[in-house]
């Protein structure tokens, strides 16, 4: 059995009928598989319980899987890291941006790693596939809030944190 594998056919399966928001309504799956790819091949984390919790970040936000599920499956070491990132949406979304700012500093290193690839994989998107609804002021603000999350976490990993200011460099390009 090879866990990471197990997790990408998981998250195929609950994410199936879900679209990302870019003009093309891409897959949902391709951003959880982004990010691990993020994680392995440009951060070289070779952590399975971090590549598998990035497979499966969005589950529990976004489909009806329950962290007990995650446990069951793939132990409590990533049901606890997806748990770290996952939102609580019956707050409204000014208010779990505002808490991802406050609590990205006190979650653990491998959530940060999770967290770090997420933000990567966002602005990568918004630069270059973006929801095709939102203005530029939107963009920008999603670039701010980002960052500001970002900054929570320094020092986790420098190479993916340069990763991040790269993408986040592509915002004077934005139009
Ligand atoms: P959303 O939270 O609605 O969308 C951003 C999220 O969508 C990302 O974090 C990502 O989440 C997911 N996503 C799916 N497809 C893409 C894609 N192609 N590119 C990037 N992300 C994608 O939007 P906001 O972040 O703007 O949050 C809403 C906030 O914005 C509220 O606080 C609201 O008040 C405010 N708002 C602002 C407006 C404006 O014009 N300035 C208009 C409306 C609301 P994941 O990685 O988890 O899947
Ligand atoms: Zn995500």
């Amino acid at each position: 059995m090879n866990p990471v594998i197990q997790a990408a056919a998981f998250a195929a399966e609950k994410h199936r009928n879900q679209r990302r928001k870019d003009a093309h309504a891409s897959p949902y799956i391709n951003h959880p598989i982004t990010l691990a790819n993020v994680l392995a091949n440009e951060g070289d984390v070779q952590d399975d319980a971090v590549l598998i919790a990035a497979l499966l970040h969005d589950t529990i936000e976004d489909t009806q899987t329950t962290a007990a599920e995650i446990e069951s499956l793939f132990g409590r070491e990533v049901a606890r890291i997806v748990e770290e990132v996952t939102d609580d949406k019956r707050l409204p979304k000014a208010e779990r941006k505002r808490l991802q700012i406050e609590h990205t500093a006190h979650i653990s290193t491998q959530a940060k790693l999770v967290k770090l690839a997420d933000k990567i994989a966002n602005l990568r998107d918004i630069a270059a596939s973006p929801p095709a609804d939102w203005s530029i002021e939107r963009k920008r603000e999603y670039f701010a809030w980002a960052r500001e999350v970002v900054d929570q976490l320094r020092g986790v990993h420098p190479q993916l944190e340069a990763a991040f200011d790269q993408a986040w460099a592509m915002q004077a390009q934005i139009a």
